[in-house]
């Protein structure tokens, strides 16, 4: 089918979901979708989406967060396991991008409490579907430490979740150590979303640019300070797991290596190896748009270093699966690697 057409009519059918009672009438009927099951040379593979968006209602509503809640599928029902199904996505690892940066101490201890609680109730409620990353409050990096080991000890998170800056700080100030040496130690993966460039004024206009262009560039930014300014020299075990195939810094890295022997005067601080020798060590989605491109990503940084990203419920994709099943050139040990088998190692998971 054409693919434009096919993505119109499956998006006309998801927004005609979820008017009225949504996907939970649907789900009740008995038109609840039948579970695509993925093979690859004929061997059933559990399929990982480790990048996946939710929110939990009762956290937001506790600072009316509106623009968290900016989408309806956003909130988990039997809806959404009816996509995963569509989708042929087995288990998603659910991730809640921040809106709580600018809380003081007790107010973002008690929105992360109940934000957390109510993630761990969701997996709960579909423990064979849902996985999730803890989120944490990393404008005080202590207490941000100590959500992180209370989420993995306690509630059973397999990563914790993170913006591309925390209220105008850049992810380089040494302000953070404190959580990047607890994220070290309980060595879990660390999911870095972007949330467009804060005062890049110029992102307007026609084009959607804030996102199509703020996205990946706020990717871009977040790991050169992480690269630049030390934090992996200082925390060389992290796990970084970045969306949307590492944005820009994902298909032109090369140039980073070559920026300081151009102007060493801009360069004051030495970095203990090549720029992208650190991002070899991370982790991409898959939400590229393009098998050359995901072929481009897979010779960069290794089938092994890259895992599926849909985005639900933000439809950029409704062929998270067979983007991958579909790129040229990967061979079956590939294809099943970046369908799952990366992110069940990487991740933990007991499948
Ligand atoms: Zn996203």
């Amino acid at each position: 089918m054409d693919r434009r057409k096919f993505l119109g009519s499956s998006a006309g059918l998801l927004a005609a979901a979820s008017v009225g009672t949504g996907y939970l009438g649907m789900a009740g009927s008995a038109i609840a979708q039948a579970r695509r099951e993925v093979r690859v040379g004929g061997s059933r593979v559990t399929t990982v989406d480790v990048h996946s968006h939710t929110i939990i209602p009762a956290a937001t509503d506790l600072i009316g967060a509106a623009i968290a809640n900016n989408n309806p599928n956003l909130v988990i029902d039997q809806g959404r396991i009816d996509v995963m199904n569509r989708f042929g996505i087995d288990i998603e690892i659910l991730s809640i991008n921040p809106f709580w940066y600018q809380l003081g101490v007790d107010d973002a201890r008690r929105l992360i409490d109940v934000q957390n609680q109510g993630l761990a109730d969701l997996c709960a409620r579909y423990p064979d579907r849902l996985r999730a990353m803890a989120t944490v409050a990393l404008q005080h990096p202590e207490l941000a430490a100590e959500q992180l080991e209370h989420g993995i000890k306690n509630l059973g998170f397999v990563g914790v979740s993170m913006g591309g800056s925390v209220a105008g700080e850049e992810l380089g100030s040494t302000r953070f150590d404190p959580f990047w040496a607890a994220a070290q130690e309980i060595d879990v993966p660390i999911w870095l979303h972007p949330q467009s460039v804060p005062g890049l004024s110029r992102l307007q206009g026609n084009g959607y640019l804030f996102n199509v262009i703020g996205n990946p560039l706020d990717t871009t930014i977040a790991l050169s300070h992480m690269i630049f300014e030390g934090v992996l020299d200082r925390f060389p075990r992290l796990k970084i797991v970045a969306a949307h195939g590492g944005g820009y810094l994902g298909s032109y890295a090369d140039r980073s290596d070559y920026g300081c022997d151009r102007s060493p005067a801009d360069c004051p601080k030495t970095i203990q190896r090549k720029p992208t020798e650190y991002l070899r060590d991370m982790y991409f989605d898959s939400l590229v748009f393009t098998g050359e491109n995901l072929r481009h990503l897979v010779a960069q940084y290794g089938a092994d270093h890259l895992m599926i990203g849909s985005d639900y419920p933000y439809e950029w994709t409704d062929r998270p699966v067979d983007h991958v099943l579909e790129t040229p050139g990967l061979s079956d040990a590939d294809k099943i690697a970046i369908l799952g088998g990366n992110a069940i190692r990487l991740y933990r998971l007991e499948v």
